[in-house]
């Protein structure tokens, strides 16, 4: 049974992040320049210790971790309410791609490897990075990743090239996925992942790669002759696919909690806006138009949380999640551009101005459709669940969310 209603502990818990984001981070963010990077980084730091203060820190980990311990339909309801500022999840330690680094060295990681960069990611000391993606060959098929790692005597000698490399400028160590295997049994056991300790000879960042979302935030990095110790291998020789996709399950659904919070901020601003605005003898919200934008929006936006809430709830419960991650962040992806995109209309040109939050919100909406898995890669796996369902069972209903209806 799928109960939605919070304990009132979870609803104390919803409050205080409620009033921690208006009260504590909320100011922070508004005096903070963020051409200035030590601004940024005393805003960042005093936020942090507000929220270690008031016990909101690591919602994603275990108590024994410094965490909260929540489950993640727990956590949906803490990262959405975060990430209705923009610092929010960094306020409390649960920021990407450090939170997904934290759950893959929970549970891959050895004892030595989780005291050395588990428990300091915990206490907010140091910063990651996840290197994947390669300009050379499709992102969306990691089986043909060329970065390549050579074992000699106890080391690995690495060569490569990786870009979209998310807060490598300044990580104190990156996740790093290489292929090792020349002729594997199955394609999907080519690669392994090692952590590197940076900055690594080795290890070059040629730039920072310039997105509609400015010059800052993704590096392209330059691997060559890099050598890391054979203890730093994570997981096994030939996990490295595995531990990815460990890592993007849970990863992907905390994007979606984020976005749910992005596509409400851009729908209250919707409605708000047409409650204001008059024209042609009436307010905005009086017309039929608008109204079928307001109620696509709020459609949108219901099944989004649905289908977040009924992905973490089998994740919690151990089920097989993997169909109802990649349907959640497919739709949850779409509903953010679609509702982003109408409330930019309802403002007209104030919407397309930078005086609103909308035009950071419309730049940032536009990677969720191919980031972390495209579109139409989540649409072949959806698919390939729901023919197998259907030729084991006779039905379509596995794949459809296993759900009593
Ligand atoms: C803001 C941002 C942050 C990122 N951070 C990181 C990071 O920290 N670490 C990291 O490793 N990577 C990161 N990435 C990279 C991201 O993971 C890749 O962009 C993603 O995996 C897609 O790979 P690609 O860009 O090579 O696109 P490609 O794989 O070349 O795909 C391009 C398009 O081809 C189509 N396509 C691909 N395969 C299929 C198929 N089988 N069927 C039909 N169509 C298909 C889709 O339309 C897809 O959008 C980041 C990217 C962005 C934009």
């Amino acid at each position: 049974m799928i109960d939605f209603t919070l304990s009132p502990e979870l609803e104390a818990i919803r409050g205080r992040i409620r009033t921690f984001i208006r009260e504590v981070v909320r100011p922070i963010e508004e005096r903070i320049d963020e051409s200035d990077r030590r601004s940024l980084v005393e805003g960042v730091v005093e936020m942090r210790t507000r929220a270690r203060e008031e016990g909101l820190w690591l919602p994603h980990m275990p108590p024994e971790w410094g965490g909260m311990g929540l489950g993640h339909v727990e956590l949906a309801m803490v990262q959405a309410e975060a990430a209705r500022s923009r610092y929010g999840s960094f306020a409390i330690n649960a920021q990407a791609p450090d939170e997904g680094n934290m759950h893959t060295l929970l549970h891959w990681g050895t004892d030595t490897q989780k005291a050395r960069y588990l428990r300091p990611l915990c206490e907010g000391v140091m910063r990651s990075c996840f290197a994947m993606t390669e300009p050379e060959v499709a992102g969306s098929d990691p089986t043909l990743i060329r970065t390549r790692a050579y074992p000699d005597g106890d080391e690995w000698v690495i060569d490569g090239h990786k870009w979209f490399i998310s807060g490598a400028n300044g990580a104190r160590f990156a996740i790093l996925i290489c292929r090792t295997e020349d002729d594997p049994e199955m394609p999907k056991a080519a690669n392994t992942a090692f952590i590197v300790d940076l900055p690594a000879e080795g290890w070059n960042q040629v730039r920072e790669i310039e997105t509609w979302h400015g010059p800052h935030g993704h590096a392209e990095i330059v691997i060559d002759g890099l050598r890391v110790h054979g203890d730093q291998m994570l997981g096994g020789r030939g996990q490295g696919h595995m531990l990815g996709q460990y890592r993007l399950g849970p990863a992907r659904l905390a994007h979606c909690m984020r976005w749910i919070a992005q596509a409400e901020t851009a729908l209250d601003m919707m409605v708000d806006r047409s409650l204001k605005r008059f024209s042609h003898g009436s307010l905005l919200a009086e017309k039929q138009g608008i109204q079928w934008m307001i109620a696509d929006s709020a459609m949108d936006l219901y099944q989004s949380k649905l289908m977040v809430l009924h992905a973490a709830y089998r994740i919690d419960r151990g089920d097989d999640f993997r169909s109802e991650v990649s349907m959640a962040k497919h739709f949850v992806a779409n509903a953010l551009n679609r509702i982003v995109d109408r409330s930019v209309q309802v403002h007209g040109a104030l919407g397309y101005s930078k005086d609103t939050p909308l035009a950071d919100l419309a730049l940032n909406a536009r990677w969720a459709r191919f980031a972390d898995g495209a579109d139409e890669v989540h649409q072949m796996r959806i698919a390939e669940r729901a023919i197998a369902a259907y030729r084991d069972h006779g039905s379509t209903a596995a794949a459809t969310g296993n759900l009593p209806i």
